[in-house]
């Protein structure tokens, strides 16, 4: 890669791209600069900006409100589903307003939306759907892989992703011929050839040593999501039958577990007692997005988000990753047990 002298974009990003697309079950693939930028691109290429409202979920990290946002249009912020974390379709509709333009679902911790509903809604009222993956490499939905259900899918390559790379990365997954075209020119100044532009797009290009990482970790992906849930259903079987409420996956929802994320009634109490066994433990996330300093304007009028408000006093994640040994794995496992009742 570094003798060939092509550092940004080029073949490597290409082959990248087209691999990308095949674990996608998508047409194509766009690398980009980040999950966020995934996001902004995804909703510009559908022409989706200023005065244009965008739904999704409150209980979500704060880059997929900044990645609507930087589109220009506006971000709404609807209810969860409170046992998966995820995008509930039951509370979205009251959410639609004649602005509406699109619907982002959030595949939360590595478990796809309930995408069903959500899609019939959005034909229904003419909407489009671009789901944010940035926690979703190769989780599936009813067998078909998170990214290919909307008119586009955004994916994040940040290290920590259950695909990372060695900095930041990410991409826009489409069917849609056109859509791949215009991503592709908004993330390179709108530049169709050189000097000619017919878009006016931003810098948001994926590195080819970002590429050159990502392809060799690839094929790895599927083996080290199965870790991720043999490592799941350990915990899982451990939780079983106390206080502390293991991740639930939702039918036809094959979860890529990028996070484990229990609730529990007394989750402050059960942090420290793992502490005590220096088992670090985090919260996805504090707060919803509305509770927010920066984004206390999101909180709607006149509906409740009471779900992802009452998960982030009850969430917990507990350290899940394919390279947790099975000692390591069963000590977290015994300690979850013991400390939960
Ligand atoms: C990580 C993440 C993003 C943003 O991805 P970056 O590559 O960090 O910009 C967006 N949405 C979700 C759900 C994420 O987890």
């Amino acid at each position: 890669m570094l003798r060939s002298g092509r550092y940004v974009l080029g073949g490597e990003v290409e082959r990248f791209e087209e691999a990308f697309a095949a674990v996608c079950g998508t047409r194509f693939a766009v690398g980009v600069a980040s999950g966020t930028d995934a996001i902004t691109i995804a909703l510009e290429a559908l022409e989706i900006g200023p005065g244009d409202e965008v739904v999704t979920a409150a209980n979500t990290c704060v880059p997929t409100i900044a990645g609507i946002e930087a589109s220009g249009a506006t971000a709404v912020l609807a209810d969860v589903e409170l046992a998966t974390g995820t995008l509930d379709p039951g509370r979205l509709e009251e959410a639609l307003t004649e602005r509406t333009r699109a619907i982002v679902p959030v595949h939360l911790y590595g478990q796809c939306a309930e995408l069903e509903p959500i899609l019939a809604l959005a034909s229904r009222r003419g909407l489009a759907v671009v789901e944010d993956c940035a926690q979703a490499h190769g989780a599936l939905y009813h067998g078909a892989p998170a990214g290919s259900f909307g008119a586009a899918g955004a994916f994040s390559f940040y290290p920590t992703k259950n695909l990372g790379a060695l900095g930041d990365g990410g991409a826009v997954t489409t069917d849609d011929a056109t859509l791949a075209e215009r991503a592709r020119l908004l993330r390179n100044y709108g530049e169709r050839e050189r000097f000619t532009h017919v878009l006016r797009g931003r810098n948001s290009r994926l590195d080819a040593l970002q590429a050159a990482v990502l392809s060799a970790k690839l094929p790895f992906l599927e083996e080290r999501n199965g870790r991720r849930r043999a490592i799941a259903a350990r915990y899982d079987e451990a939780l079983a039958g106390t206080d502390t409420q293991a991740p639930v996956e939702g039918e036809g929802r094959r979860h890529a577990y990028h996070l484990y994320v229990v609730r529990s009634p007394r989750r402050d109490e059960l942090r420290a007692r793992l502490a005590e066994r220096r088992i670090e433990t985090a919260v996805h996330y504090p707060l919803p997005v509305h509770h927010q300093p920066a984004y206390r304007d999101l909180a709607p009028t006149g509906r409740s988000l009471a779900a992802s408000e009452a998960l982030t006093a009850q969430i917990m994640s507990v350290p899940l990753h394919p390279s947790l040994s099975d000692e390591e794995a069963g000590y977290v496992a015994a300690a979850l047990a013991e400390s939960s009742r």
